[in-house]
């Protein structure tokens, strides 16, 4: 029996609706299993159809079990609208928040006779908490990123560019299990670092240099995300206190964050410490995101989620603090929330700097 399939059925009933189209890739994923690129769902409460081309007919028989085979080589509506009227659907919920006008246009001409329902986040809801099976798939990438990171602070010298780290950072995920990667590397040095998304550049790494690396590694369809920022060389007195607070500012979020917080306050423990240190405005960003088949999903810890945050949920913990033109440092793990508070896989050393050899 698949248990996401029954959840969503219960969640559908809620909504008033009785079937629901799927096209979001995460979300199709996800309820089905089938990791192809093209595919629609349609979900009503006894029957669960996965339609789609050619390239994948053998795939679907494997991946998704669960769901009933509908072989299309035109747009999905030419098989969508006899089979909405076969079954008899009146309230067919659709995915507003990622289908296009355009694709909408055409379900509409195409398939009439029933009420179009706009929801929301109905699935992304569901995959905020990770199973047992999710969360070993993610664990597994924290494992490959940890060991890169690692790797990369041993490897790192002076001389290279951003854009020579970023490759073997790259290599040695791939080479390590990693199937992608969560997103390109970022690798910011000098007054690169100050940019929080900077991508790698031609720059060369200077003794001295503050360098921020962010990456991340794909384990089974699931992601990881790891922040290190450290001094190539020994800090100054400036990067030194800014890395502390930084630091203080992380782990002590790590230690507040437990279910029932809300995403806003575990954010207001972090910004609070870097506030008070004298680098309010400098932490422009939210305390971090969920992690799961998507790099940033709900939950979100920020001041703008009000929402309490789920027992079994994954959210980074990643403040930062920015220095136009000087430079930055951001510290970043990733956090399951358990009974009374959260479990870090994140091994990760933390450290202001590597030698300069
Ligand atoms: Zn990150
Ligand atoms: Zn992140």
């Amino acid at each position: 029996m698949n248990l996401r399939l029954a959840h969503l059925r219960k969640v559908m009933a809620a909504e008033g609706l009785d079937s629901l189209l799927i096209t979001q890739p995460e979300n199709r994923r996800y309820l089905s299993g089938f990791t192809g690129s093209a595919g629609v769902l349609l979900i009503s409460q006894e029957r669960a159809f996965l339609i789609t081309d050619f390239r994948y007919y053998e795939q679907v028989k494997i991946q998704a079990p669960d769901f009933e085979l509908v072989e299309v080589s035109d747009s999905p509506q030419v098989v969508l609208a006899p089979l909405v009227k076969e079954l008899k659907l009146a309230h067919l919920g659709f995915e507003s928040h990622v289908v296009t006008v355009d694709l909408f246009g055409s379900w509409k001409a195409a398939i009439q006779g029933v009420e179009w329902v706009p929801t929301k986040g109905l699935v992304e809801r569901l995959r905020q908490v990770k199973d047992d099976d999710e969360l070993a798939a993610i664990e597994q990438a924290v494992r490959i990123a940890d060991e890169t990171m690692a790797h990369i602070m041993e490897w790192l010298r002076p001389g290279v560019t951003e854009q020579q780290v970023a490759w073997e950072i790259e290599v040695h995920m791939r080479t390590h299990g990693a199937e992608r990667l969560s997103f390109p590397v970022i690798v910011a040095s000098g007054p690169n670092s100050a940019m929080p998304h900077a991508v790698a550049s031609e720059r060369i790494i200077q003794p001295g240099d503050p360098v921020t690396i962010d990456l991340g590694a794909v384990y089974q369809g699931y992601c990881s995300d790891l922040t290190r920022s450290f001094c190539v060389g020994q800090p100054d007195g400036t990067y030194r206190a800014v890395w502390d607070l930084v630091l203080k500012a992380q782990v002590a979020a790590e230690e507040a964050i437990r279910p029932g917080m809300s995403g806003a306050e575990a954010d207001t423990v972090a910004r609070d410490i870097i506030y008070q240190g004298g680098y309010e405005g400098k932490f422009g960003h939210g305390l971090g995101h969920g992690v799961g088949l998507a790099l940033h999903e709900d939950p979100r810890a920020s001041q703008t989620y009000k929402e309490p945050l789920g027992q079994g949920t994954i959210i980074t913990v990643e403040p930062g603090i920015y220095l136009p033109g000087w430079g930055g440092v951001r510290i970043e793990d990733m956090v399951i929330l358990v009974d009374g508070g959260c479990r870090v896989p994140t091994q990760c050393p933390k450290v202001p700097f590597i030698e300069a050899r």
